[in-house]
């Protein structure tokens, strides 16, 4: 077969690293002797349970969860989750949202449905190009939990700290930067993330809660598959899961392992995201929408302030083997998503790329 890979920019569904994709290849007509593909085998296997807690023990042991947090890995998405969320902790019915874009100010219309939704800060009045100011936020003592996205992916902006909750819990959405940091899960009540960014196929979403969220005396109308407590007492397999996703998940986890865990990651996410923020911040023709504090290390948003000419950026570049830098309708412009998976040599090769692209155009 004649097999040719681009350099894929995609915000997500992404890139994943070329090893998994051999690995699955290999594995995928026989897994290891069982005669049948991962797709093909019951989630009740002894086979499939040895792949889900093998998945389970690499996250953990990659993000250093405490034994009094659940992992676990659901369907429905990250989206699915801005229900699930307030359903599960919402005991007083009220929760504070901190708005930057637009994946927060959906869990937060989605919260709305279910209780009181508290608008700490936003950042709606610049495009969402920073993060607000987190020394003022009226945090109050009924509050159920305090809820951030902590990367977002449209607007590439991230916390470069966590706001001071007062006590309430803090519970964030990670989806696009999840794994690609070390990070102290203590902070959190629930960290949670859709895993088609940085981390595998689309249609899982790995959530980690503290125990004593996960409750079983819900309203009664809270439906059985929205429940923590249903799928942490069956260990992620109340239902039949993503089977395929989280077998997937797990070579990547193993991948992590071997480049040396999450500190190398940050390290090696640092140096690649630099190789770009350091261009557009001397490139004459294109420039970065973000405030430089609060810059994502995986979403790179950038402009030319000229749509025709972004236009043309975006065709050559595919033309050049660089694909899907199209921004988001809301900013216009470009953006380049630089996950994990998403080597060094690929930013190199878009910085020059766009290098060229400037003195053609000037
Ligand atoms: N949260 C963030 C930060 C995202 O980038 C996305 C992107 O798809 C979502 C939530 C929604 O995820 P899903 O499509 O898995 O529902």
């Amino acid at each position: 077969i004649r097999m040719s890979r681009v350099y894929n920019f995609s915000a997500g569904p992404a890139v994943l690293p070329e090893e998994v994709l051999r690995e699955a290849q290999e594995e995928m007509m026989d897994y290891r002797g069982c005669g049948m593909s991962v797709m093909e085998m019951s989630h009740r296997s002894s086979m499939f349970q040895q792949i889900i807690d093998e998945a389970e023990a690499d996250f953990r042991s990659l993000l250093g969860v405490p034994d009094h947090y659940k992992v676990l890995f659901l369907q429905g998405g990250a989206s699915q989750q801005f229900a699930a969320i307030p359903m599960n902790l919402m005991r007083h019915k009220k929760a504070g949202y901190i708005i930057t874009g637009q994946w927060a100010k959906k869990a937060a219309a989605e919260a709305r449905k279910y209780g009181q939704v508290v608008e700490l800060a936003s950042s709606a009045d610049k495009t969402f190009s920073y993060i607000p100011d987190l020394s003022r936020l009226p945090i109050t003592e009924d509050m159920d939990y305090v809820y951030i996205c902590q990367n977002n992916t449209i607007y590439g902006t991230r916390y470069s700290e966590l706001p001071d909750t007062k006590g309430r819990d803090l519970v964030s959405d990670v989806s696009s930067m999840f794994l690609s940091e070390p990070v102290d899960i203590s902070n959190y009540a629930i960290m949670y993330g859709g895993v088609q960014k940085n981390v595998g196929p689309a249609g899982l979403v790995i959530d980690v809660i503290r125990e004593d969220l996960i409750r079983e005396d819900l309203d009664e109308d809270v439906p059985t598959m929205l429940r923590f407590a249903t799928q942490a007492a069956a260990g992620s397999l109340y239902n039949t899961p993503n089977c395929w996703a989280i077998y997937i998940c797990g070579k990547v986890f193993k991948w992590l392992k071997n480049m040396g865990g999450l500190a190398v990651m940050k390290q090696r996410n640092e140096e690649k995201a630099a190789v770009l923020y350091d261009f557009l911040d001397r490139s004459e023709l294109f420039r970065g929408t973000v405030a430089r504090r609060d810059r994502s290390m995986m979403n790179v948003p950038f402009v030319t302030g000229d749509k025709d000419l972004d236009a043309k950026f975006v065709a050559e570049a595919k033309g050049a083997g660089l694909e899907n830098l199209k921004g988001h309708r809301t900013v216009g412009g470009m953006r380049a998503s630089i996950y994990n998976a998403m080597p060094k040599a690929g930013v190199e090769k878009l910085v020059d790329f766009m290098e060229d692209f400037e003195k053609k155009n000037r």
